[in-house]
């Protein structure tokens, strides 16, 4: 099996655990925003100009505007948000290229552990 780091990807991120504390938009004062977790704003850093950013969670619609500006006043980027998934399991499905090469990944991190772009390069290799 060979992968290639060097193709660009699609990124499909979790919001709640992975980039905010859990729930913690439940939680905020009039006209808080969100603060994203230790390593976050180092990883959205690190992905190159041609990958792809989907965020996904199970946030309700009528959180959008409140996502929105946190993820805006954090300075992260991405080209969709996703809302009102399952609160449960969330599978991905590629195929293969014709050399083999792996073209689907999964990650799953501790809830509210950070982004660790070092956890990660040890699944993507
Ligand atoms: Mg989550």
């Amino acid at each position: 099996m060979s992968t290639d780091l060097d193709l660009p990807k699609t990124w499909f991120i979790d919001i709640d655990g992975v980039i905010f504390p859990h729930n913690g938009y439940l939680n905020l004062p009039e006209g808080g925003f969100e603060k994203p977790l230790p390593g976050v704003l180092n990883f959205f850093k690190k992905i190159p100009k041609g990958d792809i950013v989907i965020l996904c969670t199970a946030r309700k619609e009528i959180y959008r505007e409140i996502t929105e500006y946190s993820l805006n006043k954090a300075g992260i980027n991405y080209k969709v948000l996703l809302m009102e998934l399952n609160t449960g399991v969330r599978v991905l499905i590629n195929d293969k290229k014709n050399n083999e090469m792996i073209t689907a990944y999964s990650i799953n991190l501790k809830r509210n552990s950070g982004l660790d772009e070092n956890e990660i390069k040890n699944v993507i290799k």
